[in-house]
């Protein structure tokens, strides 16, 4: 077993630079611009939020661009000791599955959250945080 005080926890900064994708760099672009978007399948009308380069229902890449709901559901929480949030597992009606996002500290899963945006988001998926209704 090893010990708390026998952890060293460090910050490790890589620069690093890929493609994300024609989706994923839309869905963050809106980000950037202060809109939570996400996809519904033109072949099957299956939602998805975040966006998917591909359907998880029939296996399509064309996307119709819809706006996310205000109120969503928290299945999971995942305590992230010693930082600022929480990662959460969210869920809506009408969108398939749920989303992984950072959350406020203190929330349970059945909480009822609104997802919100940093006041100045930077386009990226850390940009949305849920808060308690
Ligand atoms: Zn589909």
């Amino acid at each position: 077993m090893i010990r708390e005080d026998s952890i060293l926890q460090v910050d490790l900064r890589i620069p690093y630079t890929f493609t994300t994708g024609e989706v994923v760099g839309t869905f963050l672009g809106y980000l950037k611009d202060g809109q939570l978007m996400g996809v519904e399948c033109e072949k099957c009308q299956t939602r998805f939020f975040p966006p998917l380069d591909l359907c998880e229902q029939c296996g399509a890449s064309r996307w119709r661009w819809v706006k996310v709901p205000d109120v969503w559901e928290i299945v999971l929480v995942v305590p992230l000791p010693r930082k600022a949030h929480d990662l959460v597992f969210v869920k809506t009606g009408g969108f398939y599955g749920s989303a992984l996002l950072l959350a406020d500290k203190g929330l349970e899963k059945g909480v009822r959250v609104r997802l919100s945006l940093k006041e100045a988001p930077e386009g990226r998926i850390t940009d949305i945080i849920a808060r308690r209704l």
